[in-house]
């Protein structure tokens, strides 16, 4: 086995929700694969007290449902060490250092150190500088890498002060900001479909793409994240991250070669043309939203944890323009919310229609010729589907549109390695492709930012969407004075 796949695992947060739900899963389907040598451990953080078997019976829960041999799964959770650690105390990482050590010694795992903090944000800094300043990085050759979740700040200044104290102790390369929109399948697949088929990279600028949308629609509502969201809304919540990552890898152009650093340089140029809005641009080009209730549910003012003055944004669509001569005439326009007709993730592609139809003036022809769209599946389903013009069969000559579609089968999609299992795949082979760079990160704060403080300032008229609609009717007009409109209008 390579030598990327030994590896001691320091997990800030080890009892955490998200570490539970989908950490531990995800690392055990990597054990079965083989791709995590049995040189691996991992040393579960934070202030809870417990003892090595209590920890180890709480990933045995969180793994049942991905366990069928239950001795390997026993094996798996030997790997497992707990420690009670107080992010702030010093002290604790002297023994952090020392444990490092010692598993390092008997799992033989090269020196190789991959640090996971899966906590609140404001702990992602403070956990980055004492584990630099306290010498608990590996000093023997091998490799330390510093794994982040999201948020990644909530504006730029905050990004860039979170950045600064992380390279304190960490260069750009060894540090991963988790983005796990980036390990979903249909995601992945983009610079393939795009730089694998000439067909497709041949019209995919302004020529012919006549414009973009993306949507990330949940269906769901606050839930019990309240707390966070509040503080976050969909612009930052969805939008500066996830939406922003999918453009890019839609947007950027052709790498010299697809390794990390040249994928990353495109990406930030892309990104970094996306022309940054006036307060008047932000007001024409931006809509946000928040849900209303119906009979049976609370509107969002009346969620448990949710102040009921609050104006925060559970939508928010936007329309993007290039400076760039790629796509300096098309439209992508973006959108995400909560409590939206169905959970749906999907970049629909409009192509241009033909300058001259004409089949229009022939004989016997009633229909009319459609634009040819692309549609990419990323949730619930993983697929891909073109429409295309032919001639229906009939008698006589009439147009017809009709998809070639290729949905992802059940059995294939059991086979689908889970996102964070793909991402900690990576992360183990120092390959940044499907994370976000720090230049990423902060021209879609620049993006961002202006549209955040124009909101801030004005008083929106909330509530102004149904729950299970495809949110504010303002959305549907931003497409509209542009002679477009939403390709996906939800299946309610
Ligand atoms: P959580 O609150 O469930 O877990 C946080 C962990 O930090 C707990 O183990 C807690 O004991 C520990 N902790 C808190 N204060 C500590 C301190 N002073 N010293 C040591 N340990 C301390 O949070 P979570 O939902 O697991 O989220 C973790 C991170 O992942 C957050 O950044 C969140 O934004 C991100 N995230 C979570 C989800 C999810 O589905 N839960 C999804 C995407 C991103």
């Amino acid at each position: 086995m390579a030598d990327g796949t030994r590896a001691l695992f320091m997990l800030f947060g080890g009892t955490g929700d998200l570490a539970l739900r989908k950490l531990y899963p995800a690392l055990f389907n990597l054990y079965k694969k083989g791709s995590l040598s049995k040189h691996f451990a991992l040393l579960g953080l934070s202030r809870k007290e417990l003892s090595d078997e209590e920890f180890r019976a709480k990933i045995m829960t969180s793994i049942a449902d991905e366990t069928a041999d239950q001795q390997v799964a026993t094996e798996f959770v030997s790997h497992f060490y707990w420690k009670s650690h107080d992010v702030n105390n010093m002290d604790h990482y002297q023994d952090l250092k020392k444990i490092g050590n010692q598993l390092d010694d008997q799992y033989q795992t090269g020196g190789n150190r991959v640090f996971y903090v899966s906590m609140a944000p404001r702990f992602f800094g403070i956990v980055a500088q004492n584990l630099q300043s306290q010498h608990v990085l590996s000093e023997n050759g091998g490799f330390n890498r510093l794994v982040i979740e999201k948020p990644f700040g909530r504006d730029y200044q905050s990004a860039k002060e979170l950045n600064d104290q992380l390279n304190s102790g960490f260069q750009e390369n060894q540090i991963f900001r988790i983005d796990h929109y980036l390990g979903k399948e249909t995601v992945e697949a983009i610079p393939v479909l795009r730089f694998g088929n000439p067909l497709l990279e041949a019209v995919w600028n302004q020529n012919y793409i006549k414009d973009v949308q993306i949507t990330l629609a949940e269906s769901l509502g606050v839930e019990d994240r309240a707390g966070y969201y509040d503080t976050a809304g969909a612009l930052r919540d969805m939008i500066q991250n996830h939406t922003l990552q999918i453009v890019s890898y839609l947007a950027m152009d052709q790498p010299n070669s697809f390794v990390d650093t040249a994928i990353r340089a495109e990406k930030v140029k892309a990104l970094e043309s996306m022309e940054i809005y006036t307060d008047q641009g932000v007001k024409d080009n931006f809509v946000r939203g928040q849900y209303a209730g119906d009979e049976d549910h609370p509107d969002y003012r009346h969620e448990s944890g949710v102040p009921v003055d609050s104006n925060n944004d559970t939508f928010a669509a936007g329309k993007i323009v290039f400076n760039n001569p790629r796509w300096g005439k098309t439209p992508f326009y973006i959108r995400s919310g909560k409590k939206l007709a169905d959970k749906q993730g999907r970049v629909d592609i409009e192509f241009k229609k033909p300058l001259v139809d004409i089949f229009a003036k022939g004989t016997g022809t009633t229909g009319e010729l459609q634009k040819n769209v692309l549609t990419l599946e990323i949730d619930p389903r993983v697929g891909l589907s073109l429409t295309i013009n032919t001639k229906d069969s009939k008698q006589g000559l009439h147009t017809e549109t009709v998809p070639l579609d290729y949905l992802q089968s059940d059995n294939r999609a059991a086979q689908v390695p889970l996102p964070y299992e793909r991402l900690f795949h990576d992360i183990l082979n120092g390959d940044g492709t499907y994370f976000a760079s720090w230049p990423e990160v902060a021209a879609a704060w620049h993006f961002v930012d202006p549209v955040q403080q124009v909101w801030d300032t004005q008083q929106p008229d909330f509530p102004n969407y149904q729950q299970g609609s495809m949110g504010p009717t303002a959305a549907d007009e931003l497409l509209a004075r542009d002679g477009n409109a939403w390709f996906y209008r939800g299946t309610k």
